[in-house]
């Protein structure tokens, strides 16, 4: 806390103020904490920095346990490490094809239902494990209302998004007018159902959550939102209450946490982080494995890791504190689930299962059942499905191959030689 005395108490809280006074070099990180690196380190240092910024609040920078800072987990996620300019042959400057799938500036549009629209290219903390460092940063700046226009002009024109997923950078990086009247823009389409914002306020600049922010939010419902703890050190009395903020003005707040060595690969912290999490009214979603993003080497730790995690967590305590442990596709696959076996076998009318302690059981399933044969015709179907604006579109993937009404039996990749040799026959 020797940090936070230099400055005045009033300034200390107003999040504008912490944004102003950022912390953005090494030499005034070296004069606030009085920690001091060798020349070489220095050296080094500052090359990680032209390839992605430095930025730590003053409140963040406060939590560093100046002692043992090179374990400190605050440290490890906002400080450069010289492991950094080591980039692996298999690591991507975009591992989630996000570009890829940009129909219009801002817009990534990969799931139908869904679409991420970056809003911001600034954040008030830079993680350093960041998934998106190609763009994050490298200019400062928040697009103008006419870029935001298009952004929000494709969602008008897709009426199968339902799910608006504000995110960055940081969007609360915008002011509160800004914000509201991009939360008024897409209200006002008539189908988007539910507005999501993804922000590390909360953790890393609590006192962004002011009173005026929540009101803004709380015009413009369902309006959810996501951050990112990924460590128990993170919970503050400041974070608490931004959190309480938000959940008392009705939004449903969650967590995405990174698996990240070093910092809480231990089911130990993952629990404790959990149950800190639900204690304070936010519902564990996401753990993601750390993306192949360029010199992010130092931070991955094997998929084994994450699953030993969830089998310290699954049974062992609330289901609602137990999040869904994904790795993101590289190349745009989206996020696909990983988690321990539970089932052991199968029979015709048995299942052979385990539980989170090793008792092995078993489920008997009916020995007859009536499937329910589906044509896609409800209205002719037993089932009473009354859909007043049947918001269907085609099954995918392995659905279709599940389906009935559908005769694909199998898919098969493009590019497969077997049926490329059939068709030169
Ligand atoms: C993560 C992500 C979403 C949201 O996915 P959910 O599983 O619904 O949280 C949407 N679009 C893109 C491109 C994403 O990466
Ligand atoms: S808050 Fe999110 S977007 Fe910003 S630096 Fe951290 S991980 Fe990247």
């Amino acid at each position: 806390m020797s940090t936070k005395k230099r400055y005045k108490e009033s300034d200390w809280g107003d999040w504008k103020w912490q944004i102003r006074n950022t912390i953005n070099d090494i030499e005034t990180f070296e004069d606030v904490t009085g920690i001091k690196f060798a020349a070489e380190e220095k050296d080094e240092l500052s090359e990680t920095l032209n390839k992605f910024p430095l930025a730590i609040t003053p409140y963040y920078l406060s939590l560093i346990e100046v002692n043992d800072f090179r374990n400190d987990p605050v440290f490890k996620q906002s400080f450069p490490d010289v492991k950094e300019l080591c980039v692996e042959p298999y690591e991507m400057k975009d591992p989630l094809s996000e570009d890829e799938d940009s129909p219009v500036a801002g817009i990534t549009h990969r799931y139908p239902d869904r679409v991420l629209f970056h809003i911001s290219n600034v954040c008030s903390m830079y993680c350093r494990h960041c998934t998106r460092k190609r763009k994050v940063g490298d200019v400062d700046y928040i697009p103008n209302k006419d870029t935001l226009l298009e952004g929000i002009a494709y969602i008008k024109e897709h009426p199968q998004v339902r799910d608006v997923l504000l995110s960055g950078g940081d969007p609360l990086m915008l002011d509160d007018d800004y914000l509201d009247w991009v939360l008024t823009q897409i209200r006002e389409i008539p189908h988007v159902e539910v507005i999501r914002i993804g922000s590390r306020m909360p953790v890393v600049l609590p006192y962004r959550i002011t009173d005026n922010l929540v009101n803004v939010l709380k015009k413009h419902h369902p309006v959810w939102l996501n951050t990112h703890f990924n460590h128990p050190r993170e919970f503050t009395n400041a974070s608490k209450e931004a959190i309480s903020k938000l959940a008392n003005a009705g939004v449903p707040v969650g967590n995405q946490s990174v698996l990240l060595s070093g910092v809480n690969d231990c089911p130990k912290i993952m629990k404790k982080l959990m149950h800190l999490l639900v204690k304070n009214r936010v519902r564990p979603y996401y753990l993601y494995q750390c993306d192949l993003s360029e010199g992010l080497t130092h931070f991955r730790t094997p998929v084994g890791k994450g699953i030993e995690i969830m089998e310290s967590l699954i049974g062992h305590t609330s289901g609602f504190s137990v999040p869904t442990y994904v790795i993101d596709a590289p190349g745009g696959g989206g996020k696909i689930p990983a988690m321990p076996n539970y089932i052991i076998s199968w029979s015709t009318n048995k299942v052979v299962l385990r539980n989170y302690e090793g008792v092995i059981t078993t489920y008997k399933e009916p020995d007859s059942y009536e499937p329910i044969f589906c044509n896609r015709k409800c209205d002719e179907c037993v089932l009473p499905l009354k859909l007043d604006e049947g918001q269907e579109f085609e099954a995918i993937g392995v659905n279709k191959l599940l389906s009935d009404y559908d005769d694909t039996i199998s898919l098969v990749p493009e590019d497969n030689e077997r049926h490329l040799l059939r068709e030169s026959y």
